[in-house]
C-alpha cells in the first residue's frame, strides 16, 4: 500500500493569529499546487489561531490541510483550560499532535494519558500523530528501540486494528528537538521500522502497511531528503523550520 508523505508543522507557542495567517498565505504562495498530489501539508498552529487559518484554507480553497498541537482526555465537562476534540473537529481540524516530549516533561503526561488522548482524537474523527521517543540517556545505554516500541504499545491500548492503521506515529528523539542535533537517516530508520514491526505484531501486516511513520527533530530543507528517503519513514514533523513559510514551503517540495 502506498502511504502518502506526510510533512506537519508544528508551530508550538508561536505567532498570533494575525502571523498565523499571513504564514499560511506565504506557504501557499511558496509551495505550487503540483506538489500536493505528492505531499501531504499540514500545519498546527496553537489553539488561538485554529480559527484563523481555518477561514484562510477553506476560504482560498487551499490544499493543505491543519490540525491541533494537544487535546483533552475528555469529551465535555468541568475541565477548566481543556479543548475538546469535539471542539477541534468542529474546527475543521484533521490532525492532533499527542504526548509530544515538551507535554511529556513539561505538563508530566505519562503513557496512560497519552493512551486516553489517542482514543479521545480517534472518537472525534481526528487522526492523532503520536510522537514517541529517547533522551539522550536512554539513546546512549543503547535502549532506545525498546523505549519507544514501549512507549508505543501503551499509546495503543484499547485501540483496534483499523484505527491503528489509519493512524500517524512520530519518532521524535528528545536530544534531537529544537537542538539542531538531527539524527542520521541511519537511526531514523532503524527507530522507524521498529515502530511499524511493533505495529505489524500487535495488529498484523495492513495496519503496518498503513500506519504513517514520521521523523521529527530538527529537521530542515537541508536534511529532510535523506531522512524520509528511508523505506518506514513517512515524512516529518518540523518544528522550528515549520515557521519559515519559504523554509516549509521548500522542505515539503523536496520531501
Ligand atoms: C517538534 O517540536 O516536534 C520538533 C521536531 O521541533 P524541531 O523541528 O524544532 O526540532
Amino acid at each position: 500500500m502506498a502511504r502518502i508523505p506526510l510533512i506537519a508543522g508544528n508551530w508550538k507557542m508561536n505567532l498570533n493569529h494575525l502571523e498565523a495567517i499571513a504564514c499560511v498565505q506565504k506557504l501557499a504562495f511558496a509551495l505550487p499546487e503540483k506538489y500536493y498530489d505528492k505531499v501531504e501539508v499540514a500545519v498546527l498552529p496553537p489553539f488561538t489561531d485554529i480559527r484563523s487559518v481555518q477561514t484562510v484554507i477553506d476560504g482560498d480553497k487551499l490544499r493543505m490541510v491543519h490540525g491541533a498541537q494537544d487535546l483533552s482526555p475528555h469529551d465535555a465537562g468541568a475541565y477548566t483550560g481543556d479543548v475538546s476534540g469535539a471542539m477541534l473537529a468542529k474546527l475543521g481540524c484533521r490532525y492532533v499532535v499527542v504526548g509530544h516530549s515538551e507535554r511529556r516533561e513539561y505538563h508530566h503526561e505519562d503513557d496512560a494519558l497519552v493512551n486516553a488522548k489517542v482514543r479521545a482524537a480517534i472518537r472525534h474523527g481526528i487522526t492523532p500523530i503520536l510522537c514517541v521517543g529517547e533522551g539522550l540517556e536512554i539513546r546512549e545505554s543503547g535502549r532506545h528501540v525498546e523505549h519507544t516500541t514501549g512507549q508505543l504499545r501503551a499509546a495503543l491500548v484499547k485501540v483496534t486494528a483499523e484505527q491503528t492503521g489509519s493512524l500517524v506515529v512520530a519518532y521524535e528523539p528528545v536530544w534531537a528537538i529544537g537542538t539542531g542535533r538531527v539524527a542520521s537517516a541511519a537511526d531514523a530508520q532503524e527507530v522507524c521500522s521498529a515502530l511499524r514491526a511493533t505495529v505489524a505484531t500487535l495488529h498484523g501486516d495492513a495496519a503496518a502497511a498503513g500506519v504513517r511513520i514520521l521523523y521529527g527533530g530538527s529537521v530542515k530543507a537541508g536534511n529532510v531528503g535523506e531522512i524520509v528517503g528511508e523505506a518506514d519513514v513517512d515524512g516529518a514533523l518540523v518544528g522550528g523550520a515549520s515557521l519559515n513559510a519559504d523554509e516549509f514551503a521548500q522542505l515539503c517540495a523536496i520531501a
